[in-house]
């Protein structure tokens, strides 16, 4: 119990961080070259903001959020998305009042939902993501597909589908959800428990239900039920695509767990050698969330993008970065004088820009040696008493075996 973390959360551990940081090294610099800002929000919210924000008909809002009521009672959530803090900040922050569109994005964001553990799907996991408020046009909808792709891609994952979709608007999307439901109503009985409870509230969700869906292959699309503004947005983003030459699939069937989109929505799939299909990133705009959660009427688009799955398709591709060089330089040295010499080099090193390190265990010169053989170090300093008094160390090239004797004040200049 002790030694083992809760079921569905992962440890990092330090020979894995390299794999992770250059995930979010892509993120930074990808987002920073189209005119990205970070924004960190807390881990935590008050509850109502997700109910509000998700939407309290969503699987993540009714069965997946760890709520608890903190030592003032009040209903606290661990974050299940990044969204909604964000566009909470947004509001807080008066950033509405500032220049528009505001373009933000997120990395390594811890999210909490309580699914049921299983491949690709934990209790703690952290995704990247993009927000960008106060632009309308379909060409940031391009543009941040484009940018997710990017960053997919310059992380080695290749073979992705992006499928795209259109969910409409409130406006067009009552009197489709009144189509849906004719067509849904005789069919009722024979649907999942779930399903019959999403009729009411949802019933766009009924579409994406894993087993339902293959009963409703006829049923009306929203896509062809677009009013006139959200199918010329359609057509534009399509357009946008195209310029960009990248390659989508309209797929009619994506509504998105979330309750908050309008008009576009998108994921970026992969195939796992089973067949199942794994989604890496999803998103889409939701023009009437910042209102909705008390801001003034402001459009905005987003998506969020798993870093654990990102890893996992590198895994299934047989794609691992390598490690940096853990060190440039050790220091082996003999005695207690020795260690106090060797303690100031390393010091002098580091304040160089070399990254070095010594023996801190007392260990014998062998064992020293072998650990820093073991780290792969390119070179190795040895002080060692009778010559110290002589001020000289050893400078040995691990790659070559050859050892040179060099003045204590010059062996700084080496590296
Ligand atoms: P899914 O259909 O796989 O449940 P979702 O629609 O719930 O995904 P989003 O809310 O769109 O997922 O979250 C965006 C991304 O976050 C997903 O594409 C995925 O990469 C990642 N993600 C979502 N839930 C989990 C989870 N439980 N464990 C690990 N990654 C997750
Ligand atoms: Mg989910």
């Amino acid at each position: 119990m002790l030694t083992q973390a809760p079921k569905g959360t992962q440890d990092l551990l330090p020979q894995a961080s390299h794999r992770w940081q250059r995930i979010e090294q892509t993120m930074r610099d990808t987002c920073a070259l189209a005119g990205y800002r970070e924004i960190r929000t807390p881990i935590f919210e008050h509850t109502e903001l997700f109910q509000r924000g998700v939407g309290d008909t969503t699987d993540v809002v009714q069965k997946e959020m760890y709520t608890f009521n903190d030592k003032g009672n009040r209903s606290i959530t661990l974050k299940p998305e990044g969204t909604a803090g964000a566009v909470r900040a947004f509001i807080e922050g008066h950033l509405y009042a500032e220049t528009l569109p505001c373009k933000m994005y997120y990395v390594a964001c811890p999210c909490f939902r309580y699914e049921k553990p299983q491949s690709g799907r934990l209790r703690q996991f952290h995704q990247n993501g993009i927000e960008v408020f106060g632009a309308k046009d379909a060409s940031v909808d391009a543009e941040i597909i484009q940018l997710a792709m990017k960053l997919l891609e310059a992380n080695g994952i290749d073979g992705l589908r992006l499928t795209i979709n259109s969910i409409g608007c409130p406006k067009c999307r009552a009197a489709y959800l009144e189509k849906l439901r004719a067509y849904l109503a005789p069919k009722l009985d024979g649907l999942c428990k779930t399903c019959q409870e999403r009729f009411d509230r949802n019933p766009m969700r009924i579409l994406d239900c894993k087993e339902d869906a293959g009963k409703l292959t006829d049923a009306p699309a929203m896509l062809d039920n677009l009013c006139e503004e959200c199918a010329d947005h359609f057509e534009k983003l399509k357009g946008y695509l195209k310029a960009l030459g990248i390659a989508y699939e309209i797929d009619a069937r994506i509504v998105r767990g979330l309750d908050y989109y309008t008009k576009t929505v998108f994921e970026i799939i992969t195939d796992t050698p089973d067949g199942t299909p794994l989604t890496v990133c999803g998103g889409g705009r939701y023009d009437g969330l910042v209102e909705e959660l008390g801001g003034p009427a402001t459009p905005g688009i987003g998506f969020g993008m798993g870093i654990e799955r990102m890893i996992m398709v590198q895994d299934m591709r047989g794609i691992a970065p390598e490690a940096p060089a853990l060190l440039d330089a050790f220091v082996v040295t003999m005695g207690d004088e020795a260690r106090m010499a060797g303690v100031k080099l390393v010091s002098a090193l580091r304040e160089k820009g070399v990254k070095a390190d010594l023996d801190h265990a007392a260990r014998s010169m062998k064992a020293q040696f072998k650990y820093a053989g073991k780290l792969g170090v390119k070179k190795v300093v040895v002080i060692a008493g009778d010559e110290l008094e002589k001020g000289v160390v050893k400078l040995r090239d691990m790659d070559r075996s050859e050892e040179t004797e060099v003045s204590m004040d010059e062996i700084l200049g080496k590296f």
